[in-house]
Formats: structure tokens, sequence, C-alpha cells
């Protein structure tokens, strides 16, 4: 879909490009995708890693793009936290409806320039790819986001909501800056969340659209401690129980165990959508799940696969064994680190008894020390049905509902009572997703499509 662009916007933004790389002539998309492409390229160059100071800088230059675009000064509020900083965009519409919040982010993930194959924190134009940290997660959506809402002021606009849009600071790392940021959508009496860092499409091999995940929930995470301790003593005088021993008795009970099955609205759409593609024993057991979560012929077969044994209830994998000190000690001290993905709705304290149940030894101390806050899956709402499907029909495709492994800022919002779904406007082939990783890409022929994306859920959504 084509619409009217404001270019004048766009020049003056080239113009402000730093990179040579990234002011070549003749590689700049038309229109809107210029700017978008441009204020994608300029924000990799803020290398904004924990620890480095260049989230405040990353943010006023995207501020300074809205309000070149025409947004208020006023509008926009920078609030700096430790060494990174959130932005705040109030757009106030006419009252019609409850406000709606657009999340994204800032930080992206430490690279090593010494293992890329080019400056991870230059943009660089490589045939039909765009390189650099953070030029998919998630600096791509963030980008598309402030061209959309360039876009939507330049075409007068008039939201019917307010739209505030929240882009936090360490999702990466810490996750603090977007729990700031739900309390203060949550004050604002928010009604939803769309995020641009959940959700997305795939192509195939050729670069054909073929599919969209709309995410609708997301997993906890939760890093559990076993520890053993022991007043140890020399190896040549062994005393019993041995810190290492009953440690390592706990190992099998846990990892043999399987969590309850479990199902909720959304991820019975999106296995009932999977079973239906494939013809294979795994795909009939989709089928079977989605019809009735309580299959236990269908259970067995998915809990073999490790791309579904998740989608059907908590799972704790033992990662990591420390113990001992020294070759000729008795062990003082021994500790299993059990990681967990815990099913949207289950309390995290449930899971930590169940691994003390499972250790059953009063010497081990079962604790829970890193947590994501458990979070509700969010109602497959039809209004957000119906403009992620408009938005993705100009690729062919229709959204499926999908619940995520790890866990994004979407998080906060849903244990706010916000529910909240992963819309991301980024189309990538399996093969080019290098997300966190290598050598982090994208085509650049996912841009313009994906500014028209964002635009078309504001519309539809804030009308
Ligand atoms: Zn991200």
């Amino acid at each position: 879909m084509q619409k009217p662009h404001p270019l004048r916007f766009a020049l003056p933004l080239l113009a402000l490009l730093a990179s040579p790389a990234a002011a070549a002539p003749g590689d700049a998309a038309p229109g809107d995708a210029a700017l978008a492409k441009a204020v994608l390229m300029k924000g990799v160059g803020f290398a904004t890693v924990k620890g480095r100071g260049n989230v405040p800088a990353y943010a006023a230059y995207l501020k300074s793009v809205l309000v070149e675009g025409g947004f208020a000064p006023g509008d926009i509020t920078i609030t700096p936290v430790g060494e990174t900083a959130i932005l705040h965009l109030a757009w106030k519409g006419s009252g019609k409806k409850k406000p709606i919040a657009v999340i994204a982010h800032m930080d992206v993930v430490e690279a090593d320039p010494k293992d890329w194959v080019r400056d991870p924190f230059v943009a660089t134009q490589d045939g039909d790819y765009l390189f650099g940290r953070g030029v998919g997660d998630n600096k791509f959506d963030l980008s598309m986001i402030v061209t959309a809402l360039v876009r939507l002021k330049a075409q007068g606009f008039k939201p019917g909501r307010d739209i505030h849009v929240f882009v936090s600071g360490d999702e990466e790392t810490d996750g603090t800056t977007a729990a700031i940021q739900a309390k203060e959508a949550k004050a604002l009496g928010v009604e939803f969340v769309l995020n641009g860092d959940a959700g997305g499409g795939e192509l195939d091999g050729a670069g054909r659209p073929v599919g969209y995940s709309l995410s609708g929930a997301e997993k906890a995470y939760g890093d559990f401690h076993l520890v053993v301790t022991n007043p140890g003593g020399h190896s040549s005088r062994p005393t019993y129980p041995n810190a290492i021993a009953e440690l390592a008795a706990t190992i099998a009970p846990i990892t043999d165990y399987r969590f309850p099955a479990q199902a909720n609205e959304i991820t019975r759409a999106s296995m009932a959508a999977a079973g239906a593609k494939r013809s294979d024993a795994l795909g009939k057991a989709m089928t079977a799940f989605a019809a009735n979560p309580e299959d236990a012929a269908a259970i067995a077969v998915l809990r073999t696969d490790p791309g579904t044994i998740g989608q059907i209830g908590t799972t704790c994998v033992p990662t990591m064994i420390t113990g001992g000190h020294a070759p000729n000690a008795l062990p003082q001290r021994a500790m299993l680190t059990v990681n967990c993905r815990i099913f949207p709705g289950v309390p995290p304290e449930s899971i930590r008894k169940q691994l003390e149940v499972l250790a059953n030894d009063p010497a081990i101390k079962v604790t829970l020390e890193a947590e994501w806050p458990p979070a509700p899956a969010s109602p497959l709402r039809p209004d957000i049905m119906a403009a992620v499907t408009k938005a993705v029909a100009p690729r062919g495709v229709k959204p499926v509902p999908g619940m995520d492994a790890g866990a994004s800022d979407s998080v906060f919002y849903r244990a706010l009572g916000m529910p909240s779904y992963g819309v991301a406007g980024l189309f990538m082939r399996d093969q080019d997703v290098f997300i966190h990783g290598l050598n982090e890409r994208i085509p650049v022929s996912a841009i313009a499509p994906a500014v028209d994306h964002w635009q078309v859920l504001l519309t539809e959504l804030a009308k």
C-alpha cells in the first residue's frame, strides 16, 4: 500500500546522517521508507549496550525526529534512569476511547567488533541487507513506529484516543525501565499495549511471506538454585552425607519430572494452525491437543519435540552445576541451577515447592534467584485480531496467535492487568535471524511494508 509521504521531513533528516555508509547516494528507498531507513541506520550508530551510557543520546535523537515530524517537544519526555533512559510520547486523542500504548526498546545486546565481519555499531548495507547490532532487535520496529507516527502526523491524522509511546532502555538486561513505564501506563488508564519487540512475520527461503505470529502470551522466566552445604573436611577421612552426592541425587528426579500439561486460548489456536500445516505424527498430535488439551497420547508426542514441549506446560531443566573447592577436600558446598519457563498464570512459588518435593531432602535449600513477573495470557480481542489481519493482508498471510518461551517488556504490562500484543512489522527468513548473535541483519525490503504495517495498526486501533 503506497501512501502520500512527507518527503519534506525526510530530506533534512537524511542530511543529519553521520555515517558515510548511510549517506551513500542512490540506495535510499523512496518516501517514508527513506526516512525509516535513515532513522534505523543512524540509530544503530548509538551503541546502546548496557553500561556505555548511550541510551539518553539515542532517545534525544528519536525525539528530534518526532519534533521535526511535527510533534510538540513538550509531549515527549526523556527521563534518565541510571545510565540509561526512557522516552514517553503522549499523543492526545479526542478521548472517544481509552488510551492505548505502543512499546519498544532502545538498548541492544553487547557485540564484540572483533567477532563481526563489519563494525556492529555502524549500520552497513551490503547487497539486499542492512547489518548492525540492533538493526533487527529492536531498532527496526522502533524506527518503523517513529516513522509511522511522523507520517500519520503529516497526514493530519487525529487519534480518537490517546496514543502513548513508551520506549524502554534496559529490556535486554535488567528490565527496570519497562517496569517504571508499565506503572505509568496503568496510571494513565491504558487499555491495551502493542509491542514492537515480539511477534512478526516469516518469509520462506525465496523471501515470500508465509506466516505471521501475533504474540499474545509469554512464559515467565525463573532461575532456581538448589544448594547443599556441609562442614567438609579432609578427603582421606570421608564423612557422610557428601554434599556433591546429595545434590547429584536430585538431578534425575528433576530431569524426569513433567509438569502438568496446560493450554490457553492462544496455545490452542497456534497448535491448531501449526497442526493443519503438517501431516506427520507431530502435526496430528498438535491438532488433537488443540481439540482436547487433556489428550494423553497427544501430550506424550508433543513432549518428545523441543519445539512443542514448552508450548504445553512449564518446563524446568538443570543448566549449571558447581561444587567443591579442592581435589583433596570434602565439598563444603554444591549448587545446581535449574532454569524454568513457567506457563502463564502459574505462580513461581508453586514451581519452587515442586522442586523441593522432587529434591526430597530437607538439607537442600531451594530458592528462586531470578524471575520475571508472572503474567497472564492476553485475551484475543476481536479489535486487535481485525487490525493485525488488515495490517498483514498485503503480504498475503493471516495472523496466528502464539506464545513465546522467553519474556519481553510485555510481561510488565500484563502483570498489571494491561493485555499486551507482540505485533512487530518485521518479516524475516529463518536463516537470516541473527538477533542477539553475530552479524545481525535485516532485508532492506522489509522496511517499506513495516512502516505501512504500523500505520494500519495505529489507524485501525486509534481512529
Ligand atoms: Zn528485543
